[in-house]
């Protein structure tokens, strides 16, 4: 079995011998890897080795820290076209989002090094002597990730653990095997300590539980769905700081004095950019005024250009659907659409079924027009290319519609109007709001978080101030003179 565990210092396969296979989606005869399926024994084994080992870690002067984490960006840099293929073998995305996603990585280090030397405390007013508050790592932090960036959200989850000190179990998502085994193996090269780190493979039905309860886990910072979001808020106990970053059911507005064409182009990257897998995609169109059929139209001309295919394949636009239970689940959004007699405007209600060992989890852009306000294709979060338009009459109606989900993560307008704009950016239920651009695609130099059930909304993250704060504790100390 193939040793893509990494406890006390070791690779490893899981303690009681159990694996899994995953399987390229785009062709399922390659077999990426037979991967541990690790448990409860894993978990605990890599808990006592962290608890021992991070105090050396914390003790390291930071400036260390910081010339390891730069390194490891270099190493990044060198490494990247080797680490995009094991990327775009394993989760299906293009190899040139796959490159970008890895220099995205590179750059997140680069950004917590920085803030590793601005760590501080304060002094406070004091009649006797003198109060000041010193920051300090918390100590073992569970970093739990999906599959959908693999490798820029936990740089942005580890990146800043380490540079503050703690010590880091990463659990990358059971699809995503080779880039959580990449990401480990660069940060040891570059000198992370082995005892500061420990990577589990395996699925979170069979992990999740132990690790978000193991006693020495101070903290866990995830991204994923809101149900497993949910479990772990559930789990995790009082004691315990949690970040959780979770779905979103994103909603693009088109008001009426919107360039048709400019409008479309918006809409259809955000909806289809990433074969509509990223958390921030567009899912919902909503159309004010009379150019619904006219945007549709154009939106459906534009996607239909986009070729579905092998993410090594240069004329690919959109890779496959990255693992067979969410091409299921497509498949079952697109069929309960059609079942409720909804207007298909683009694409196929007919997608084969296929096996793991098949693959080819193709779905090209799909697309329904006129969905009423009542269909399941307006509220549930699909994760896939599918796009639902809908008609309103005006600015009240579309943003009423936009914030009737339980979901806040992103949201964008098309308009040229400013006032509009400014009402926009105050009424609108989203923690990242976009204005003329699509849902998707953010800056790595600002802050990331949903609100309603798309975070727990305690600590943002990726960038901004107070971004580094979920990782330490401020310790109030009183020196009398
Ligand atoms: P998922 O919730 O199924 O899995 C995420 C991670 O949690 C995986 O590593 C999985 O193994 C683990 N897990 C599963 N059950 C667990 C449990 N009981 N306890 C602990 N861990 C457990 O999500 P996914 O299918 O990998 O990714 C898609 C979801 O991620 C979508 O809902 C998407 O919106 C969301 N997402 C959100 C953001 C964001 O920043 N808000 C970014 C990317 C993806």
């Amino acid at each position: 079995m193939s040793e893509h565990n990494f406890i006390a210092g070791a690779w490893c396969g899981a303690a009681g011998g159990g694996s899994y296979e995953r399987r390229n989606p785009a062709r399922g005869e390659d077999l990426v890897g037979i991967i541990p399926r690790s448990g409860p024994a894993d978990v605990d084994a890599a808990c006592a080795a962290l608890e021992a080992g991070w105090p050396e870690w914390a003790a390291t002067p930071h400036e260390r820290r910081v010339e390891i984490l730069n390194r490891a960006a270099d190493l990044i840099i060198e490494r990247v076209e080797a680490y995009a293929e094991d990327l775009t073998r394993e989760e299906g995305k293009t190899i040139g989002a796959s490159r970008m996603e890895w220099k995205r990585a590179a750059a997140n280090l680069r950004l917590y090094a920085g803030e590793a030397v601005r760590m501080r405390g304060e002094t406070y007013p004091s009649a006797d002597g003198l109060v000041y508050s010193v920051r300090a790592p918390l100590g073992v932090i569970a970093v739990i990730t999906p599959w959908n960036f693999p490798i820029s959200l936990p740089s942005r989850k580890i990146g800043p653990a380490l540079a503050t000190g703690n010590a880091v179990l990463f659990k990358p998502s059971e699809a995503t095997p080779l880039t959580g085994r990449n990401f480990v193996q660069v940060l040891l090269d570059a000198g992370v300590p082995t005892d500061a780190i420990a990577l589990l493979q395996g699925t979170g039905a069979e992990l999740g539980h132990a690790i978000v309860t193991a006693p020495q886990v101070k903290a866990v910072t995830f991204t994923g769905s809101y149900a497993v979001g949910a479990a772990i808020h559930g789990a995790a106990g009082p004691g315990r700081r949690l970040q959780l970053e979770m779905g979103g059911k994103n909603a693009c507005i088109v008001m009426p004095d919107a360039d048709v064409s400019r409008a479309a182009a918006i809409i259809a990257q955000g909806a289809f950019n990433l074969t509509g897998q990223a958390c921030t995609a567009t899912s919902r169109a909503i159309i004010v005024g009379d150019n619904h059929d006219a945007i549709v139209a154009r939106v459906a001309e534009i996607a239909s250009t986009m070729v579905a295919g092998d993410g090594f394949d240069p004329a690919t636009k959109i890779g496959p659907v990255a693992t067979r239970a969410q091409y299921d689940k497509v498949r079952k959004a697109i069929a309960m659409a059609r079942a409720e007699g909804l207007e298909l405007a683009l694409g196929s209600d007919s997608l084969p079924d296929l096996t793991e060992e098949q693959g080819g989890f193709f779905v090209t852009p799909t697309i329904f027009a006129n969905v009423p306000t009542s269909s399941m294709l307006s509220r549930e979060e699909i994760f896939g290319p599918v796009l639902a338009f809908h008609r309103t009459a005006s600015y009240e109606e579309a943003v009423a519609l936009a914030n009737a989900t339980d979901y806040g993560l992103a949201a964008s307008i098309v308009t040229n109007d400013y006032a509009t704009i400014e009402r926009f950016a105050r009424d609108i239920d989203a923690g990242i709001v976009k204005i003329n651009s699509a849902t998707g695609g953010v800056s790595g130099a600002a802050p990331f978080g949903g609100i309603k059930n798309s975070s727990n909304q305690t600590y943002r993250e990726q960038a901004g101030l107070g971004v580094m704060d979920f990782y330490t504790t401020t310790r109030t100390v009183y020196l009398a003179a």
